[in-house]
Order: structure tokens, then sequence, then C-alpha cells
């Protein structure tokens, strides 16, 4: 048997981007023995690209008050979204964004000294009547300086972060109850067995099972792939936003903020198109009604380009002061990734795969639930899910922008306080079980051995391709069914993935084998998913069938003032 060690711990989370480092605040400053794992250096999680900013209905700009953004968060997730939870999200948000501030959050100000908030997509006052200024931003760099202020309060809370450590599989015991993981020191390849009383996923988005995207690499959705293959079904996964500004050709993000600060669409006509489509909220309606307008316009021949096949962001009338002060990264990333200077021309942009809305089931208290002896919402003990891996279904069928960051703060509180409670009731770790480590071992040692099969990076490049062309923007009944098979397809070659170099020490090509496990699942759970779904719903559109009357065109057809008193 492989040497293996073992350690013990109150809390193992794994992942240290916003909602881990958020609940792992709450925990070690309860006095809990906090093991944090990341892929990478905290600071370098995915949270750190957020540019655009957190919501929360401070009103210091606009008038505003949690109603109009627990509504405009319904309206926007296609009516999928859980209200209770939205609910819970909305009326915390001024508060977590005010304890964020108390961290040392370095906002944006306004004269008055207030936290500066612009403008979203689909973030309204009075009920859709008009935009409203909601989004609390540090710049273009909200998430750098969120992550950078978590973090910092974490060292000083003595949290211990385990740092290049991946997570590969939960330990189950005989009741079905979490009790530890298994992970990967990636710096030597060793293996160790990390038991705990709660185990809290927080490993962030899956976007790389496409092959355009705005997600870093290390986005393989780790948490959802652990979650699955121990028996947990993942939510709504058919669900991905698509962002209507990616970079043409480089995949990289132009935040939803500079339409926030009065960027505009621009057709091959120069015509500003969205005013067509949406004749109050304009460019700032929802991602996934924007997304699709944008697909129009090119499908009806009014694209960008020799091939006619982008739209164009047009910021040159904002101005090279509010550029370099509100968009200092936008100006960057023009220059870097498609060599034009936004201050004097247009940039092209297409939809791009951004956010993934499904994910691990989760109640309110970051608990993961389940189908159990006939129950539908059963609560997995000692499993808790925060973040973009999780679905506690704020954002339904279509996030707005800027509620993220704002559900893994609320969430990863909620998850924090409710850990310390559950850990005071359960003194006692349960033992782990005898073959706590035996699936990660035989996996290990079937990658170690293997003289032959596919290599993951072709692998991973199938799923990508298979993703992209079965599951984007528009889909098709048949295509979609396609896919399935084509995914299913691909898992069978997933078993005998073979390494070239076998060294344990640093090895990428073995931690990428691993992670395309991860992708896999969450490539197989979201086409499945898809296909099952013969509706056209938020981010999920389909050719073959209709919008549903009410929620056909966005603003939508009922009287939303009259929904609300009910
Ligand atoms: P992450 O920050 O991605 O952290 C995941 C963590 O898990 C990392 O530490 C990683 O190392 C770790 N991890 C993963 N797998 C393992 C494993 N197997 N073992 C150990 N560790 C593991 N939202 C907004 O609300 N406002 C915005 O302005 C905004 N801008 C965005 C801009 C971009 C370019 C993108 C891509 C997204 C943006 N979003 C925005 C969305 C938002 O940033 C993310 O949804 C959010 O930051 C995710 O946070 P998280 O804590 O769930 O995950």
């Amino acid at each position: 048997k492989a040497n293996i060690t073992k350690r013990k711990f109150d809390v193992v989370i794994i992942g240290a981007g916003g909602s881990g480092m958020r609940a792992a605040l709450e925990l070690s400053r309860a006095g809990l023995n906090v093991a944090s794992l990341s892929k990478v250096f905290p600071t370098r999680s995915h949270t750190v690209a957020a540019q655009g900013g957190v919501s929360a209905s401070l009103g210091n700009m606009s008038e505003d008050n949690w109603h109009y953004h627990f509504y405009d968060t319904i309206k926007g997730s296609d009516w999928l979204g859980d209200q209770d939870a939205i609910e819970f999200m909305c009326r915390e948000a001024p508060k977590v964004v005010y304890e964020l501030e108390h961290f040392g959050m370095p906002f944006d100000r306004n004269p008055d000294g207030t936290i500066y908030q612009r403008p979203f997509g689909g973030h309204t006052a009075n009920y859709g009547e008009k935009p409203v200024q909601r989004a609390c931003a540090a710049a273009d760099r909200t998430g750098h300086a969120m992550l950078h202020t978590l973090y910092q309060q974490n060292v000083k809370a003595k949290t211990n972060f385990f740092v290049e450590w991946m997570a590969l599989d939960l330990i189950r015991d005989a009741d079905g109850d979490v009790v530890g993981v298994t992970a990967l020191e990636m710096e030597t390849g060793d293996l160790h067995i990390l038991q705990a009383k709660t185990v809290l996923l927080a490993t962030g988005g899956a976007g790389r099972i496409f092959g355009a995207s705005t997600n870093a690499f290390i986005n393989t959705g780790d948490g959802l792939g652990m979650a699955a293959r121990s028996g947990i079904a993942l939510q709504d996964m058919e669900f991905w936003q698509f962002h209507p500004t990616g970079v043409a050709g480089a995949g990289v993000l132009l935040t939803e903020g500079c339409r926030g600060e009065g960027a505009i669409l621009r057709n091959a006509d120069g015509e500003r198109f969205m005013e067509r489509y949406a004749p109050t909220l304009k460019d700032l309606a929802p991602r996934d009604f924007v997304s699709r307008c944008m697909d129009q316009e090119i499908k009806e021949g009014r694209g960008c380009g020799p091939n006619k096949d982008y739209i164009v962001l047009d910021m040159t009338h904002l101005g090279v002061e509010t550029i370099a002060k509100r968009l200092p990264s936008v100006l960057e990333i023009g220059h870097n990734f498609a060599n034009v200077d936004i201050t004097k021309e247009p940039i092209p942009v297409v939809p791009t795969i951004h956010y993934q809305m499904g994910g691990i089931p989760t109640n309110i208290n970051g608990q993961v639930i389940t189908q159990k002896d006939g129950i539908d919402n059963a609560v997995v003990n000692g499993l808790y899910a925060v973040g973009e891996c999780a679905c506690v279904s704020v954002h339904g069928a279509n996030r707005l922008g800027t509620n993220s960051l704002l559900d893994l703060l609320v969430f990863g509180k909620a998850a924090g306080r409710h850990i310390v409670e559950f850990n005071n009731r359960n003194k006692e770790h349960k033992p782990l079980p005898a073959d706590a480590a035996d699936k990660t071992l035989a996996r290990l040692n079937q990658l170690d051995s293997s003289t032959d099969g596919t290599y993951s990076q072709d692998i991973a490049g199938d799923i990508r391709a298979a993703m992209q062309l079965h599951a984007g923007v528009f889909r098709t009944q048949a295509s979609m069914d396609e896919g399935v098979k084509k995914i299913a397809e691909i898992r069978s070659r997933v078993a005998s993935v073979t390494l070239k170099d076998k060294s344990k020490v640093f090895n990428t090509a073995r931690i990428e084998a691993l992670e395309v496990d991860n992708l896999i699942e969450v490539a197989q759970a979201t086409m499945v998913s898809a296909a099952a779904r013969r509706e056209c719903r938020g981010a999920h559109t389909v050719y073959d069938y209709e919008h549903p009357a009410d929620h056909a065109e966005f603003p939508l057809g009922r009287n939303d003032k009259e929904w609300m008193k009910h």
C-alpha cells in the first residue's frame, strides 16, 4: 500500500477563492481548526478576475431598496430562481458589503465618501422602470480588491492554507456522511487523507468544459466532479451564461461595467441595435437577452468585420479620463488581446461562455442536499458547498451581473456560521472508513501504470469541441441529442487515459489527467440536462421551441407590479 499521511481538522475547505475565504474567515474567527486547500496561491483564484462590481441596494447614487433588487433577480432568472434564497441574498447584501468595507476593501468613492456604484445589466429601480446604480466597484478590479482583502483577514485569523494541493475525492462513510477528502500535494505527488467533521466545497466554476471561455485554466469543475462521483446529483446544469462581451477570438472578458459606464453595442451599420430590442434598458438588458440579440444581428447579416461574425463595443465617446479611472484593465485588455485602443476605436466582441448557474444543490445554509431514502431534499451530513460550484438557485436560468460576488459573500458567510453550529453540536470526528482512499488510489495506480490509451489533453480537447458545438448560445434538439451521444463516447475513453511522463513531482500532465475526470462529469451533466429541457428558458435557448409568452421578450408581457404584490 502507498504511504498516505492522515491529518485531522475541524473543517476542510476546498477552494480559496472569494466564497471559500469568506467562509474560512467566519470559521477561523470562531476558533475552529480550518484547512483551506487551493490548486493555486489563494489570491490567484479566479475571483481575482472579477471586474465590474458586487451588487447591493445601498442607494448611494440613485434611489434603491432590496425589494427592487429581489424583483430584478427573480425576473433576470427567468422566474426559475428560488425566491426564498433570493430574498435572503438581497436583504443581506448591504450588510455583507459594509462588512467588506470594514475589512479594508478599497472601494471607489463618491465625493461624499460613500461607496461608488455603477449601473449593470438587468438592475433597475421601481420594478423595471429605469436602470439603477447598484454595482459597488473598485475600478474594474473589484474581484482583485475583494480577494486580497479576504486573504489578509484570513492570515490575521490564522486560517491554515495548503497551497498547490488538489482535492481528489470525497470520503463518505456507511451512513453516507462526508468525513474527509483525499488530496494530492502537487509539489511532491504525495497523497493525503484529510479527516474533518465538515468538508466545504468552494471550487468555483467549470467554464473550461467549453472551447471559448472567459474562465481561468483551473476552472475545471473539480467540486462538481467530486460530488457527482460520490453519488450527489447536480442541479440546473443546462444553464450556462454567455457573456455578451468576450473579446472576439480571445475569449477574454470585457466587463459589463463598460456598458454600465455608457459603452454601446453596434452592428455593421453602426446602429445601436439594443434600442430596438429593449427600449428601456437598451445595452443593459439581462445578459441572456443581449447575447441572443447579438447572435440575431450576426445571423441576419449585420455582423461586423470581413466575415460579418462579430459585434463591436464602442467606448470612444466615454473620454480618456473616465476610461483610465473607471476601466483601466479594459484599456489594457484592448491593447493586449485585440490590438485596439478603446479610447479611439470600437472593439470586436462575441458572446462567450462565462458562468454556470447550476451546480451542487444546497439550501441557504450551504448544506448540500440530495435525494435519499425517497426524500428529495435530504441533507448530506458533513458536506457544504458555496460559490459558483454551488446551486442555492439564486440565479435560476440566468444570473444578473454582480450577483455572483454577492452570492459568495452572503452564502460563504451563512455556510461558515452554520458549520460553526454543526461543529459545536458534533464534538467528535466520525471514524474514517477502512477503504477511505481506495477509490483515489485505484485511479492514481491506473494513471501511473498505463501504457496505452488517449492523452488527457486530447480528451479535454474533444470535450471542449463537443460542448462548443452542441451546447452553444443557440441550441437545437437534434444537436443536443447528438451531443449526449458524443459525450458518452468520450467518457468511455476517460478511464484509460495514459501518461507519457509518470513523474510525481509537480507533474502538470498528471494533474490535467485528474482534472479530466471532473470535466467529463460536468460536461455530461450539462449535455444530458440540456437535451432534457424541452423549452426555452433564460440562457437555455433552443431553436425548436418558442420562448413561452410570459418570458418571450424583455421587458416581459405580464404586469410585473401587480405580480409583485402577491
Ligand atoms: P474561485 O474564485 O474560482 O475559486 C475557486 C478556488 O477553488 C480556487 O482557490 C482554486 O484553486 C480552488 N480549487 C478548485 N479545484 C480545486 C481542487 N480540486 N483542489 C483544491 N482547490 C481547488 N461576478 C460578479 O458578481 N461581478 C463581477 O464583476 C464579475 N466579473 C467576472 C469576470 C470574469 C472574467 C469572470 C470569469 C467572472 C466574473 N464574475 C463576476 C463571476 C465571479 O467572479 C465568480 O463566479 C466568482 O468569483 C467565483 O468565486 P468562487 O469562490 O466560487 O471560485
